[in-house]
């Protein structure tokens, strides 16, 4: 990370390009939300970005999001939950979150149903897609999604708002390219289904490396930590552990 620009700097050129690559692209400047993914950056740190009037935050592990919720509870900003989601910490994670991108089976749409029930509360989820077919990441089989989103819809309190996904990790475009086309073109079948309950409004995809290839292929929420708070100490493989 280049030191001598600053977290401020780095944050208002990431958002102004963001806007340019919408309309470049045919879409309204708006039409694309910037999540900043802040885990693992210490809450002094977010905090600064609370200051330039950012709202949205992602977070992938539910002992994270718990500890940062409560001393973030006046600041008027909401967390996104991203991460592999354990069943046993389902509810903690639905009094903290405000919406669920990683909903990849359909035990735990189950268990967040039935809790969400319970807590009399609905809650806005993405369904997350493998696209690249790597064995390291989460998400259901593409050709299983539509089954999924179709079961999914029927429990109650849990209302599908769109698609998520983790790109190829690679530095080639042609390998990142394909995981977001596929991911849109599921998003468009999927809406020509017209399935009671469920809405194809977000697609969840790009990072820091690869937000620009996803907003040329539609995405309405890109997932930025890295390019604006600074490489982190920790490895990605501890957020995407193999026990799955
Ligand atoms: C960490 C993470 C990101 C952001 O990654 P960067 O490369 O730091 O931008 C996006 N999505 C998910 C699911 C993540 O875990």
């Amino acid at each position: 990370m280049d030191n001598s620009t600053s977290l401020k700097d780095r944050y208002q050129s990431i958002k102004s390009e963001i806007a340019e690559l919408a309309l470049k692209f045919g879409r309204t400047a708006d039409s694309v939300k910037l999540m900043l993914v802040s885990k693992t950056v210490p809450v002094e740190r977010i905090l600064k970005t609370v200051e330039l009037g950012h709202k949205l935050y992602g977070e992938n592990k539910v002992q994270e999001l718990s500890d940062k919720v409560p001393r973030l509870a006046e600041e008027n900003i909401e967390f996104h939950f991203i991460g592999h989601l354990q069943s046993n910490k389902v509810k903690r994670c639905l009094e903290l979150a405000t919406m669920i991108h990683s909903v990849d089976r359909i035990s735990l749409a189950q268990e967040l149903s039935g809790q969400l029930v319970k807590m009399n509360k609905e809650m806005d989820i993405l369904i997350q897609v493998n696209t690249s077919h790597e064995e390291s990441k989460f998400g259901v089989h593409p050709d299983e999604v539509i089954n999924l989103v179709e079961a999914v819809a029927k429990l109650p309190h849990l209302r599908i708002k769109g698609l998520m996904t983790l790109a190829k990790f690679s530095s080639l475009e042609d390998e990142v390219r394909p995981c977001f086309k596929m991911l849109k073109q599921l998003s468009n079948q999927i809406e020509s289904k017209n399935i009671p309950n469920v809405e194809m409004k977000e697609l969840s995809m790009g990072m820091s490396s690869d937000y620009r290839i996803a907003i040329e292929e539609g995405a309405t929420i890109v997932r930025v930590g890295t390019a604006i708070f600074g490489k982190r100490d920790t490895p990605d493989s501890y957020y995407w552990p193999e026990d799955k």
